[in-house]
């Protein structure tokens, strides 16, 4: 029986064309530069070396060059501090196909809950989500690994089985596929680790809707 739908926030509940994403990037190659005393091409480089490997900036720093918890602390402030009402807008439309599922609805981020909670206002969907689940709730892990997905389980006190997630990013279903929920890909090719693509997130209601039937 399923009983939560779990949304990933970055370019799953918004496009990608919304530009938000390019502007927390710009931020953490700033971070970077500053941090390690880059030139913006070596940040660039360090930037996509640890996301291609730990699946977020984040996780790389803390593995391979210890950040302190206050170094971490200032580069998830620093990062998030985005006018995101500047790239989101509200959305009536996405409240709605929310509002068409019947099952208990999650968001889980590899960003922080307050940035979370300051892009779902401005798409207008915030009242829609019973959880919000952010990197510090998985203790600083990025969802590409499995025990993250554990951990934000635990958080909602439900079994993989029970769940849905909704990713735009494929390699963050593995995980979730491993620890046993049902995957949507929003997207364009299929993959291994998707149980269903949709080409917009509006298009989900559509297929997770026949199963909650089942
Ligand atoms: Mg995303």
């Amino acid at each position: 029986m399923l009983e939560f739908i779990i949304f990933d926030l970055d370019e799953t509940l918004y496009p990608r064309a919304d530009g938000l994403m390019i502007e927390v990037g710009r931020r953490i190659q700033e971070w970077l530069q500053r941090r390690f005393s880059l030139t913006p091409e070596e940040a660039v480089a360090m930037r996509r070396y640890h996301y291609t490997h730990y699946g977020t900036t984040l996780s790389g720093l803390i593995v391979e060059h210890h950040l302190a918890p206050a170094e971490v602390h200032d580069y998830l402030r620093f990062v998030h501090d985005v006018r995101v009402t500047e790239y989101v807008s509200p959305n009536p439309a996405l409240a709605a196909m929310l509002d068409s599922i019947p099952l208990r609805k999650a968001v889980y981020t590899n960003a922080t809950v307050e940035y979370a909670r300051r892009v779902l206002r401005a798409l207008g969907v915030a009242d829609r989500f019973e959880r919000l689940i952010g990197i510090e709730e998985v203790g600083l892990l990025s969802k590409v690994y499995r025990e993250a997905y554990e951990r934000a389980l635990e958080r909602l006190g439900a079994p993989g089985r029970a769940c849905v997630m909704v990713e735009d990013t494929p390699v963050n279903l593995r995980s979730a596929k491993s620890v046993g929920m049902t995957t949507v890909l929003v997207g364009k090719e299929p993959v291994p680790e998707a149980d269903f693509v949709v080409a917009r997130v509006l298009d989900v209601a559509d297929v997770v809707r026949p199963l909650v039937e089942k």
